[in-house]
């Protein structure tokens, strides 16, 4: 009698948790009942609904002209045993975009593909997740703050993977410069040309008692 209890109540869970794959929030993420569904969100999401990726690419400022912009993620998650024998959250979150930087050698814009591939493990409290991030390879979260913001982690995740300096592999050459000045070039030119200063020296009349350049080590 129990037993037949049990596979009735089972039965229509299984079916909720089916139901709430499709329906699970990415931005106000319960990761644990995601992680029990063994939930699987693929998505393609404007850029736009990342704000602070969006500000690092100029595609903004090349309206029109600049491509579609949008990221391709997906995050599954499941129950793991860890070490001791408790089963935990753990959440893989795969991430790629391509955003328009400014290449530091021309300064014109140069897409750069963007990606992440990152681990989460959830523990019940911050403090624990605190003590054990440290020695671990996967990043450990809490699941004590409540709803995961989804979108906002794999948006942490594609800001670290932002390169130091984007440059193209080759760039064109950048179109000639409106203003270049005559008088700072020849400037610059006779900076770098020692003898243009020793010619500059020798013309230069030497202030008697002020102990000129080399007036020392005369004779
Ligand atoms: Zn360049």
């Amino acid at each position: 009698m129990a037993g037949a209890m049990v596979r009735w109540c089972a039965s229509p869970a299984f079916l909720l948790h089916r139901h709430m794959e499709k329906n699970f929030n990415p931005r106000r993420l319960d990761v644990l009942a995601f992680a029990q569904a063994g939930g699987q969100i693929s998505q393609e999401t404007a850029l736009h609904e990342f704000p602070r990726l969006a500000r690092e690419s100029l595609g903004g400022f090349l309206g029109d002209a600049a491509p579609a912009a949008s990221v391709h993620w997906q995050a599954q998650a499941s129950m793991r045993r860890s070490a001791d024998g408790q089963a935990a959250p753990w959440l893989h979150c795969q991430a790629q975009t391509i955003l328009l930087l400014q290449c530091q050698r021309c300064l014109q814009p140069v897409p750069i593909t963007v990606s992440s591939d990152q681990w989460f493990r959830f523990v019940a409290t911050e403090a624990q997740a605190e003590a054990e991030d440290e020695d671990a390879q996967e990043d450990v979260l809490s699941l004590e703050s409540g709803p995961l913001d989804l979108l906002a982690l794999i948006e942490d995740d594609l800001l670290m993977a932002l390169p130091p300096v984007a440059k193209h592999a080759d760039c064109t050459p950048p179109a000639p410069l409106v203003h270049q000045d005559a008088a700072f070039d020849a400037a610059q030119a006779q900076k770098r040309n020692p003898f243009a200063q020793l010619a500059h020296l020798a013309t230069r009349p030497l202030q008697a008692g002020n102990g000129g350049d080399g007036g020392e080590q005369a004779d």
